[in-house]
């Protein structure tokens, strides 16, 4: 008798939340699940490290799956699996569902731009000496925090005569890699009297290339005439060529498991290629669902969206005006019954860093993956705002499917705040909702994850198209 529950623990246990850790709540198989889709998952990290290498790798992977190129005009049969290009940079799965697309259709929209350094269009210049690409910073970054860090090139340089080269160098065992330098603690005393967001400033991002002399008593700036020699020999461009380049510098390390339990992956660009790969994946097993499912994977969200290949400009719905064309429905009607899962990273509490977190309502690591109501900044500016039946049927969902979530604010209230593609695809008239994956150390060059939130991820996805 003495094990009995008191009045107030039976109240307890019936009424309040009983929240805890992941790896508490998983058995051993899922556990095992989750750490098995990780190697998969790091594999794409490697591979995908820019925006274009992650449309190529999507395209490769959505072939072995049976996905064909999309025709517009073409009226697809139930179960038939397309992918859409737009402009190299961002790309749309689909899986024609059973039910008429009037229907709505299930949409994940993840982006697979990251934080970079983006070369500018007169990159290469020598100072003593030594020669350099000029950078512009693409995304939120905290400069200092680039530095001293092996970066690798990669991207495309289209040439006068309108051919292209794809650069892609640092990544392949024995290749060389570049770098920024930072000065010496010895010769930083008025380095560290500068404010901290002025470390490392924007114009000394600089990231240096070479530094031999072309052997010629006639010419000056001979360092960075023997580095254009080595890139002509290599991919016959020239000088002005780079007016006509996008390149962009990013880590040039490996994604690794993290912690002497490997319970985590640490890699450049997690945000938000966890999320991609996760729906990406989804979508690749999804076969025969009710409703149409779609996977868009974009550009340009680190930047605000905006530009032909971001969210904010039309070409998913165009893409949804062309797809119910073919059916004789009109693209506005399918969007106004539609639902979208806007797969992006939180930030996870951080007990390092702790300030900012408001610890009753920030995510957790290993708690699962997050549904974010709503964010935005200063009152909700800027977010679409789920609304509580959504949010409703979302919990109905994820927790019918086994899946392990946890909800999750972006900071305390006025202490920063970000937003999504939530509201542009809510602005298109879909229910709307944030959901993705806890990191740590969001937007550096070394990114943390919980592989059993990326697995749970990945299971929410696929309810979601399940349903
Ligand atoms: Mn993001
Ligand atoms: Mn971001």
């Amino acid at each position: 008798m003495e094990n009995k529950k008191t009045a107030g623990e039976e109240l307890a246990e019936k009424l309040l939340t009983k929240r805890k850790n992941g790896i508490l709540r998983a058995d051993d198989e899922t556990i095992a699940a989750a750490d098995d889709f990780n190697e998969g998952y790091k594999a794409f990290l490697n591979t995908a490290k820019t925006e274009r290498e992650a449309v190529a790798e999507t395209v490769k992977q959505a072939e072995a799956a049976g996905f064909k190129p999309y025709e517009k005009g073409v009226k697809y049969g139930a179960g038939e699996k397309l992918y859409f290009v737009n402009r190299g940079k961002a790309v749309i799965l689909t899986v024609i569902g059973k039910e008429p697309v009037e229907s709505g259709i299930r949409l994940a929209a993840a982006h697979i731009d990251s934080p970079r350094l983006d070369m500018k269009q007169n990159p290469l210049y020598e100072d003593k000496e030594i020669a350099y690409f000029k950078t512009h910073y693409y995304g939120g970054i905290k400069k200092y925090q680039w530095p001293t860090v092996p970066l690798s090139l990669h991207g495309v340089i289209i040439k006068s005569d309108g051919s292209s080269v794809n650069v892609r160098i640092g990544e392949d065992e024995g290749d060389p890699v570049f770098c920024i330098s930072d000065i010496l603690p010895h010769l930083a005393d008025s380095q560290y009297k500068r404010p901290v967001s002025q470390l490392i400033k924007g114009e000394e991002l600089n990231i240096i290339v070479g530094s031999r002399p072309f052997k010629d008593d006639k010419v000056s700036n001979k360092v960075k005439l023997n580095i254009m020699a080595i890139l002509n020999e290599k991919y016959g461009v020239v000088e002005d060529d780079f007016i006509s380049a996008e390149l962009e510098a990013v880590p040039a390390f490996k994604a690794s498991d993290v912690g002497f339990d490997r319970s985590m992956v640490g890699s450049y660009g997690q945000d938000d290629r966890v999320c991609a790969y996760t729906a990406l994946q989804a979508i690749l097993q999804c076969s025969d669902p009710d409703k149409t499912c779609m996977t868009v994977l974009t550009d340009k969200e680190e930047t605000g969206s905006d530009g032909n290949t971001g969210l904010n400009s039309s070409y998913l719905p165009y893409f949804i005006n062309d797809l119910a064309a073919a059916y004789g429905a009109e693209g506005y009607s399918v969007m106004s019954r539609s639902e979208c899962l806007s797969a992006d990273v939180n930030a996870a509490v951080d007990p390092t860093f702790i300030e900012p977190f408001e610890v009753r309502n920030c995510s957790h690591l290993n708690y699962g993956v997050v549904a974010t109501k709503f964010t935005g900044a200063r009152g909700k500016s800027g977010t679409s705002d789920a609304s509580a039946e959504f949010v409703g049927r979302i919990r109905r969902l994820f927790d019918q499917n086994g899946v392990i979530w946890q909800t999750g604010e972006l900071g305390k209230v006025d202490g920063g705040g970000g937003g999504t593609v939530a509201q542009y695809i809510a602005n298109l008239d879909f229910d709307v909702i944030d959901v993705g994956v806890p990191v740590l150390s969001m937007h550096a060059p070394f990114e943390i994850t919980s592989k059993l939130d990326n697995f749970m991820a990945y299971k929410a996805f696929c309810a979601f198209f399940a349903d």
